[in-house]
């Protein structure tokens, strides 16, 4: 028997292997093998079995439906030239008994190769967690001091103080030798001492390194749902269809009570489940929500965890003993069995789309992966992706809506304040409008608290020179550098390079500059000296870089330790304060300018979110969006909150340009050190690319980052009517124009950055 092995080389191959007798029963599709490879034992993952192998054929490459088969020989002297029979290589052992890998979850891992363009290995690598695959992972092993049986205690052999401790082992029912030793003062040589007259067992044992460990988690009962809410659950679990459902909910409309209610429903009946969240500032309290609905069945992934930590939620999650994983897009490939659902909330979030090979959307993954493992999928969001409402439209998805909030609680009020009326005179007047300052001020003085988003973080945006005008900027990306406050410094926002502050200018000699632009930190600075006694709290990149320090800032705000919460995108989504009444979106044109077709898209969806910070519980809230452009219909839908009637006119200009999700749009970005060498590779693929039928590809230009770490980026736009048209000719041209190791060329089909 053979077995076809992919090895962790991005080759995008499989390499046929001989089953040696002797494990001949105990390979299973999933498991990871060792193997030899060249000269040296490599490891890899079983991926189907083959009757015949090569042995006696001439060996020519074997179309698979991932990749070609050849032989684990080295591609020389005997081998390809004459068709002598050959000898394959046996497998060596198997690395770990327990696959990795379901044979659904390996069918969705070839779909993602497929759909994708990406090599199998690496969608195999992206699908399991480093810290699992290391060779060298464990579990954590601690000495454990097991009570040994009760009449022991009377045993005359110990002495006082040894009976006592004995005692008070007993009393605890055991625990981890230094745990022991701490709570009873003694040591580990004493309990050794017991243990040699029988008092106690002391044996290695497994320790689970716990991401929730000392995070409190409060205990939650299903609450009664409404009858919207009701609708929702009974369409989600109803068992006749299996259509991935949109759940379209506005902001605070109790969609999480749904999904923890579905989740109940799949556990009682032995199901597990999987919710995958946007961004790991929301993970914490969402996670808690979960855990506290469900307790040690939840697991977590996201990548703030320790590799330890990881290995062993990973393995929970294996074993069974954890049935509902909650984590951000990785965790759509946890090796659950048994699925019954998976839930997508703000299945709109662009975090879901991986920017790195293989560059799949989790959203997608899950619904094919709901697709073979016949488990129901629910899309939640209150601003759906165009895609997914498009879906609905072609009754591809089903649809449930949830129109307004729990309890009665309505809308926030939505103003619109034009900011070309804010007079210039007052200080800070460039950030914060009179209608916002004066908003703020009501809150403090009642107590409620704020929240103001800002899409930029840093003090100000560039450094400029006062005489010449020149930007202070990266060397190695074509961006400005930031300057930072904290600590003096300008940094890149590409790279994480910084240096200081010059202090003349580098092209005229100049010694004075100017701060242009406003970042979080500006924005902080500014609102204190407005509110010189209010308690603000600010959160972005450079506040969060601590492990937990999302999690202490929004507790520390849910705590009501602060009075105003001012940061990036990151407070966008998801948060849940009953006692924010006040919202302020300072730049509403920040993401309305950028040059992306989504733009409208990724406005719409941000001030909708943004707002449904505000007024959650019994208080109502207020919106206050700070723009240029207060006409702009984009920005006035978004303020009403009327989701279909910007859907209806942004898909209309969407099939009018030929954009998604009419069409399948993908860009090719293609990277170097030499600005010639990716400009030709980037104008040769453009060219050929045209030729193929059914595509329409764009000339090759730069994106708006132009240079990022040193390397000179060029970009292809191709659209065509069907995701296989444009692999197809990409697998073609990959092959008949495979680039030069000194250029870097990626796909990204149903790219969500176009920059
Ligand atoms: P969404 O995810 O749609 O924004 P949430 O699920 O966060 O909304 O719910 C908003 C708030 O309403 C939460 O504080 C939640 O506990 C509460 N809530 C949800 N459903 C109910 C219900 N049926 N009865 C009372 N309160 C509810
Ligand atoms: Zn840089």
């Amino acid at each position: 028997m053979f077995v076809k092995v992919a090895i962790d080389l991005a080759l995008d191959r499989l390499f046929t292997y001989e089953v040696p007798v002797e494990l001949s029963g105990e390979i299973k599709v999933g498991q990871l093998l060792r193997v030899p490879f060249g000269h040296r034992e490599a490891r890899g993952f079983a991926l189907e079995f083959e009757d015949c192998g090569h042995v006696g054929l001439a060996p020519l490459p074997v179309k698979a439906s991932t990749g070609r088969v050849v032989s684990a020989r080295p591609p020389s002297g005997a081998f390809g030239e004459r068709a002598l029979p050959m000898k394959l290589k046996q497998i060596s052992g198997i690395a770990d008994p327990a696959p990795f890998f379901s044979p659904e979850m390996l069918r969705l891992v070839r779909w993602i190769s497929d759909y994708t363009c990406s090599p199998i290995e690496l969608c195999l690598k992206a699908a399991v967690p480093a810290a699992v695959l290391k060779p060298n992972a464990k579990p954590k092993q601690l000495l454990f001091v097991e009570p040994g049986p009760p009449d022991k205690v009377k045993d005359s052999s110990f002495t006082s103080y040894q009976r006592e401790l004995l005692e008070n082992i007993r009393r605890v029912g055991g625990g981890w030798v230094q745990q022991l030793c701490r709570e009873f003062s003694t040591t580990p040589n004493t309990l050794r001492a017991i243990e040699a007259k029988g008092g106690v067992v002391i044996e290695p044992r497994n320790q689970r390194r716990d991401p929730l460990a000392g995070r409190n988690v409060l205990p939650s009962k299903p609450l009664n749902l409404n009858s919207m809410q009701r609708a929702a659950l009974d369409q989600i679990i109803d068992g006749t269809s299996i259509a991935p459902v949109l759940l379209h909910g506005v902001t605070g409309s109790g969609k999480t009570e749904v999904y923890l209610q579905a989740i109940a429903h799949e556990l009682s009946y032995g199901r597990g489940a999987i919710v995958l969240v946007p961004e790991i500032s929301l993970t914490p309290q969402t996670v808690r929500r979960f855990a506290g609905r469900f307790g040690g069945k939840v697991a977590v992934l996201h990548s703030a965890l320790s590799d330890g930590e990881r290995y062993d939620e990973w393995h929970r999650i294996r074993t069974g003993e954890a049935r509902v994983v909650v984590g951000p897009r990785s965790a759509v490939f946890a090796p659950v069995r048994d699925l019954g659902l998976i839930v997508v909330d703000e299945e709109h979030d662009t975090s879901y789309k991986q920017d790195e090979t293989p560059r799949y959307n989790a959203r997608d993954v899950a619904v094919m992966r709901g697709f073979f493992e016949k488990c129901k999928v629910v899309l939640g969001s209150a601003t759906p992706s165009l895609e997914s409402w498009h879906n609905v439209r072609q009754r591809k998805y089903a649809i449930v809506s949830m129109a307004e909030r729990v309890a009665g609680h309505p809308m926030p009020d939505v103003h619109v304040v034009n900011m070309e009326e804010e007079c210039g005179e007052r200080e800070s007047a460039s950030i914060f409008s009179k209608f916002l300052l004066d908003a703020i001020a009501e809150r403090n003085r009642r107590g409620e608290q704020t929240i103001l988003f800002l899409n930029r973080r840093g003090y100000s945006r560039v450094l400029e020179c006062k005489a010449c005008g020149h930007v202070m900027s990266c060397p190695q990306c074509s961006v400005a550098y930031t300057y930072h406050s904290a600590d003096s410094c300008l940094r890149c926002h590409i790279c994480g390079g910084w240096t200081t502050p010059p202090a003349m200018c580098p092209e005229c000699g100049a010694r004075e500059f100017s701060y242009i632009g406003v970042g979080t930190q500006r924005a902080e600075q500014a609102l204190q000296k407005c509110f010189p006694h209010a308690r603000i709290l600010r959160m972005d990149a450079d506040s969060t870089s601590r492990k937990h320090s999302h999690d202490d800032i929004l507790s520390r705000f849910r705590a009501r330790e602060a009075d105003i919460l001012i940061g990036t995108q990151m407070i966008a989504k998801g948060l849940d304060f009953p006692n924010v009444t006040l919202v302020g979106v300072l730049n509403a044109d920040a993401s309305r300018n950028m040059p992306d077709f989504r733009a409208a898209e990724r406005t719409f969806q941000l001030i909708a979110q943004v707002s449904g910070r505000a007024g959650r519980a019994e208080k109502p809230g207020e919106v206050f969006i700070q723009t240029f452009h207060p006409e702009d219909p984009v920005i006035q839908m978004a303020a009403e909150a009327r989701f279909d009637g910007f859907a209806d006119a942004e898909l209309k200009d969407r099939k009018d340009a030929g954009l998604p999700p009419y069409m399948k749009f993908a860009t090719a970005l293609f990277r170097a050190k030499d600005e010639l060498l990716v400009q030709r590779w980037a104008d040769l693929y453009a060219k050929s690319l045209a030729k193929c039928p059914g595509l329409t590809v764009s000339d090759a230009m730069p994106p708006a980052l132009e240079r990022a770490e040193g390397w000179y980026r060029y970009q292809v736009q191709i659209r065509a009517a069907s995701s296989k048209q444009i692999a197809a000719a990409w697998r073609w041209i990959a092959q008949v124009r495979p680039a030069p190791k000194d250029v870097r060329i990626a796909l990204d089909i149903d790219a969500v950055n176009v920059m």
